[in-house]
């Protein structure tokens, strides 16, 4: 049974525990409620790049700081059209379309985000984005379209969130992960490790997630990618174990969730990608880019499937993840690394 009322101290107990433990109870659970060995591949594009008004202290496409990411505006249809058709060849079943949007604005560009959408769904591949805030009815023409999924992330605990963004509050993200939910979109939404916080931020962030009356459907955990010009540029290395302790907890809190790698993967060696695995990781970003920071190439990350025996999931009307007009309760909310670059916003 689902639970949603975990708290912190049994939720780090779980963490803490002896790794051959927490590894053994990951892969248990997981097993009863997916298939072994099998990880589902999602392709992230960015579809409208930089000059986002936000200041995640992470991201690369703020207009706070000099990264060097220019800002762009809406991708053409169909050069969009052309990069879900390669990602569903090259075995993705997911397509996630990102915008550097603080906000949806109603207008030329969301009626061409909604064309996109209605596209890439027409190629049978399941549609994701992440445009930033949304309102009620935004969140209805998305669903209308063929929208299945909406990426909006929490980032962290709501105790070190202030550290990390202070353009919006937590609680804009949750009220956001709400219109989603009323509209019955799936909700993907995780957070980033590295970013500064303690263990208890760690597994706060996952106890938030858990908490909510439905779980996300998809949480996808992102390694800070450190890049020059943000303020998080220099922070310390996450330790390899604690990142898979992470995706463990994960797994245990949320069972029925997808739990995606997402930022951060060229940073992780293959053995630390197994471990995830193994810990109850699978979903994973695949493609050369993830928004605006390098992803490992598809050849690298199919030689790593095939040589752990395991294999993509390539049905995706079979293995959709079921979408609930569950209501998220005021305390909770947002997707992938906060605005595209890491995680979306
Ligand atoms: S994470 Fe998203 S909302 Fe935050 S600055 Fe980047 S693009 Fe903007």
């Amino acid at each position: 049974m689902l639970r949603h009322d975990w708290s912190l101290e049994e939720a780090l107990e779980i963490y803490h525990q002896p790794f051959p433990d927490l590894m053994f109870q990951a892969q248990s659970i997981h097993r009863e409620n997916f298939p072994g060995n099998t990880i589902q591949r999602s392709t992230l594009l960015s579809i409208k790049t930089g000059g986002c008004p936000e200041d995640c202290s992470y991201c690369p496409q703020s207009a706070h700081y000099d990264t060097g990411v220019d800002r762009e505006g809406v991708l053409p249809t169909e050069v969009v059209l052309a990069q879900a058709r390669q990602a569903k060849t090259e075995g993705s079943t997911r397509f996630c379309m990102g915008a550097a949007w603080r906000e949806v604005k109603d207008g030329k560009e969301f009626d061409q985000v909604i064309k996109l959408v209605e596209g890439v769904s027409d190629l049978g591949l399941e549609v994701c984005c992440t445009l930033g805030m949304l309102s009620a009815p935004q969140a209805e023409r998305l669903k209308a379209a063929g929208c299945h999924a909406y990426n909006h992330n929490l980032d962290t605990s709501p105790e070190y969130y202030e550290e990390i963004i202070s353009t919006r509050t937590y609680q804009d993200r949750l009220d956001t992960l709400k219109n989603v939910r009323d509209a019955g979109i799936t909700v993907c939404c995780g957070g980033i490790v590295g970013m500064g916080e303690a263990t208890k931020d760690r597994v706060g962030l996952l106890v938030e997630l858990a908490s909510h009356s439905t779980h996300p459907e998809s949480v996808p955990i992102n390694m800070l990618v450190k890049v020059e010009g943000t303020p998080l540029a220099e922070e310390n290395d996450v330790d390899p174990i604690d990142f898979v302790r992470m995706i463990a907890t994960a797994r245990i809190l949320m069972p029925k969730s997808y739990v995606r790698l997402s930022a951060g993967r060229m940073e992780m060696s293959e053995e630390m990608q197994a471990l995830c695995f193994v810990a109850g990781a699978n979903s994973m970003f695949a493609g050369d880019k993830l928004l605006t920071t390098p992803n490992p190439k598809d050849d690298a990350d199919r030689n790593l499937v095939k040589k752990l025996g395991m294999k993509y999931q390539d049905d995706a009307n079979s293995t959709r993840e079921q979408t609930s007009c569950s209501k998220i309760p005021s305390a909770t909310a947002d997707v992938a690394n906060g605005g595209p670059s890491q995680s979306l916003s």
